[in-house]
């Protein structure tokens, strides 16, 4: 039978960010302009998306629009995916995390930890859920005996309750700031994955349910030349490079839907991410833009890499 549903099963979102103070003191023009819903167009030409967000968006109608469904797919069994990619400062970590602890500021993963814990104080009572959290910033992949691949070094736990999901947010943040602090600022960049692992068992049938979701903040999409980088910080920025560029081919392979070959081999977050993208997977992308008039090429190099995914 066919799947109607496989050909949609990635969507493409875009979102702009509001001018920050230093753009607006700095006389930035505002270069984007929003048509329709699914529509931005930059110096006259068009981009056309899944949706996309104009700068007043606020993180409910983010999470409305997108989110919502994944949660419920999730817990109906199937993986997830959800990335949020786009150049440094351009809103990744607002979409995906946002004000941890304000119910207007939350991004996507704690109201996805709420939703979850909601559905399931709402569902059937003989259901016995087990949910695990994975949190991993500096992406580092290994291979098991088998060759299964495995990210070594997270922090992985089981949780009972969206404060519990918001507490390993909140220490991910922590680590995350000590790294950073420890680092000079062009080395500071990588790839923060947040997955949520759901079990379900049927307490007198025993009959299983498995979904998870991957929560991907990608690390920023700024070309090499532009960050003045070099020696060790250069080979580390031309491996974000090379694996943000192998994640591109995939996602673009997934999104033709004709090709026998999807090269998830190629990079590690892939090979990492393999089973919770295409097929009956739900994949997300978010394609977060700056509006200056001072990052125009890398905006229309971010719109154009959420094009190839179409
Ligand atoms: P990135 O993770 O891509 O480097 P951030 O998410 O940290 O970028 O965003 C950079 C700054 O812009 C932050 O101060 C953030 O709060 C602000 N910001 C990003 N997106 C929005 C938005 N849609 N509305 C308001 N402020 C935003
Ligand atoms: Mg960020």
């Amino acid at each position: 039978m066919a799947d109607a549903s496989a050909e949609c099963n990635i969507k493409v979102l875009c979102r702009f960010r509001p001018l920050n103070q230093s753009e607006i003191i700095r006389g930035d023009k505002f270069i984007p302009l929003f048509q329709g819903d699914d529509t931005v167009s930059i110096a006259g030409k068009s981009y056309v998306f899944d949706r996309v967000f104009p700068t007043n968006t606020t993180q409910e109608q983010v999470y409305n629009t997108c989110a919502k469904q994944i949660v419920k797919d999730v817990l109906g069994g199937y993986n997830g995916t959800i990335f949020a990619y786009g150049q440094t400062s351009s809103g990744k970590t607002h979409t995906m995390e946002g004000k941890l602890h304000d119910p207007h500021g939350m991004g996507i993963i704690p109201r996805i930890a709420e939703d979850i814990f909601n559905h399931i104080f709402a569902m059937d009572e003989n259901l016995e859920f087990h949910i695990k959290v994975l949190t991993k910033t500096n992406l580092a992949v290994h291979e098991d005996k088998n060759r299964v691949p495995y990210v070594k070094g997270c922090t992985e736990r089981f949780v009972s309750s969206p404060e519990e999901v918001m507490d390993i947010i909140d220490e991910g943040k922590a680590n995350r700031h000590v790294a950073v602090t420890n680092m000079n600022e062009h080395s500071s960049r990588s790839h923060s994955i947040f997955l949520i692992n759901i079990k379900q068992e049927h307490v007198e049938t025993e009959q299983k349910l498995c979904g998870k979701l991957y929560l991907v903040d990608l690390a920023g999409s700024e070309k090499v030349s532009k960050t003045g980088a070099e020696g060790a910080v250069l080979d580390e920025a031309k491996n974000i490079n090379k694996s943000l560029s192998s994640l591109g081919n995939v996602i673009s392979a997934l999104a033709e839907g004709t090709k026998t070959h999807v090269p998830y081999r190629d990079s590690k977050m892939t090979r990492i991410l393999q089973d919770s993208l295409g097929g009956n997977c739900r994949t997300t992308m978010f394609i977060c833009c700056s509006p200056s008039s001072y990052n125009d090429q890398e905006t229309k190099s971010t719109l154009m890499f959420g094009q190839r995914a179409k």
